[in-house]
């Protein structure tokens, strides 16, 4: 409940106009709508100079074996190593795919097994490099399940 500025007339929490004498009545500040903190995005936890710095290194960790590059050449960059950690898991995740393949390959559906492995590794490679391009630090679906290097 709160009171009319104009007459004190008690309104409800609702009322634009007083409905006694009409004066417009300020609306209560709206709570804020709870925004739960995004639980895969960890950019807040990394230093902008590191994000900064290391960012070409960072893209380095989605292009397939490349990794290796910001795996040996940076030290010291929390922002690069949680990259690489990614890449690494695409990597090993390509390497089960390449393998579940050959255990297919005598079957029909090697060929579709593949290309869907193909297709789902590409496009969260994309998804680390766009995340590095806008500067974050996202945990990439599927491969935040992997529970290695964490
Ligand atoms: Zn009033």
């Amino acid at each position: 409940m709160k009171n009319c500025p104009n007459c004190s007339h008690i309104l409800s929490d609702e009322a634009v106009f007083c409905s006694e004498c009409g004066a417009p009545v300020a609306q209560e500040p709206t709570q804020q709508p709870y925004i739960p903190a995004a639980p895969y995005d960890h950019t807040p936890e990394f230093d902008p100079a590191d994000i900064a710095d290391n960012k070409i290194f960072a893209m380095l960790s989605y292009l397939g074996i490349l990794v290796v590059i910001p795996l040996f050449a940076v030290k010291g960059s929390p922002y690069t190593d949680f990259h690489v950690r990614q890449g690494l898991k695409l990597l090993i995740l390509e390497a089960a795919a390449a393998m579940l393949a050959v255990l297919l390959s005598w079957t029909v559906v090697f060929g579709v097994v593949a290309v869907v492995a193909e297709v789902i590794i590409a496009v969260l490679s994309l998804m680390g490099l766009f995340s590095v391009g806008n500067n974050q630090a996202k945990e990439l679906p599927i491969i935040r399940n992997i529970k290695f290097f964490n």
